[in-house]
């Protein structure tokens, strides 16, 4: 038997190496004993089982291993929505919101828009767009039945009714034309020095070729057909690729074309309009 805060210690110092270990102690050991983080600070000197201190450390293992927070807890927010995370999606990221936050200020002024997320992983964008937007009619466009069952698994848990999921690859199941079409697709170069730490997260999620732009150059040829007038493709990228997207938005006939910065000050999200 030991104690709250002797486990907090413990964990601590196992995960001291990453980041945001501290916070991610609190979060591993209110998981393995099934408490928030306001009781474990609050009652440091409680006891713990044997058994829930092997849970909580067995944890911590697997996340020195490498493994996401996200993919021990089974869950993420994004948008202020308890998402489901498993091995199958990417673990949605923060700066992500800068594309919903995107999204939604371009359909503002147009009642019951048509909405594409393309490449909707655990549905984190088309989900937080349709929640916010109850008369938006939101398609979740995924390739991997995998990840497009966790997708319609977070709806359903959310209650969110206005999306409807369908099996593809980008544009392929595209029917007319839509307001908004965003996508957070994979855009690391296969040799991205990051990519050994990112193991635990699917690869298609991550690499679509050689130098990353690939995913992004099919996009930007694809989606511009499937705009309505005025409609908007927004497309998050690699903090060195605003230029390149911003060339293949130009190629693809958008206007207004424009990179948003993320919280980091890295360019992020290029949007361009069609117009015609
Ligand atoms: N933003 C992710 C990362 O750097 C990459 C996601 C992606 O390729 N779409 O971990």
């Amino acid at each position: 038997v030991t104690t709250v805060g002797a486990l907090l210690g413990a964990l601590r110092a196992r995960l001291a190496h990453l980041a945001e270990g501290p916070r991610e102690a609190e979060l591993l050991v209110g998981a393995a004993l099934g408490v928030g983080r306001a009781r474990l600070i609050a009652y440091p000197e409680s006891a713990v089982t044997e058994r829930d201190a092997q849970r909580a450390l067995a944890l911590a293992e697997e996340r020195a291993r490498g493994r996401p927070v996200a993919q021990l807890l089974g869950r993420r927010e994004f948008w202020s929505l308890e998402l489901e995370v498993t091995e199958a999606v990417l673990v949605p990221r923060p700066e992500t919101e800068l594309l919903v936050e995107l999204g939604l200020a371009a359909i503002a002024a147009h009642a019951d828009p048509r909405v594409a997320d393309l490449g909707a992983g655990s549905g984190a964008i088309g989900l937080a767009i349709a929640h916010e937007r109850s008369d938006a009619r939101v398609e979740l466009i995924e390739q991997s039945p995998a990840a497009l069952a966790v997708a319609c698994g977070n709806a359903r848990r959310l209650g969110v009714a206005n999306v409807v999921a369908k099996l593809g690859d980008w544009c392929a199941p595209l029917v007319g034309r839509y307001e908004l079409i965003l996508a957070n697709p994979p855009y690391l170069a296969a040799d991205d020095a990051a990519l050994p730490g990112l193991a635990h997260e699917p690869r298609a999620a991550l690499v679509a070729g050689a130098t990353g732009i690939e995913a992004l150059a099919r996009i930007a040829a694809s989606a511009p057909a499937y705009l309505a007038s005025g409609g908007l493709l927004a497309l998050e990228h690699g903090a060195d690729q605003g230029e390149a997207v911003r060339a293949l938005l130009a190629r693809a006939s958008l206007g207004g074309i424009a990179t948003a910065r993320d919280l980091a000050g890295h360019e992020r999200v290029t949007h361009g309009r069609r117009t015609g």
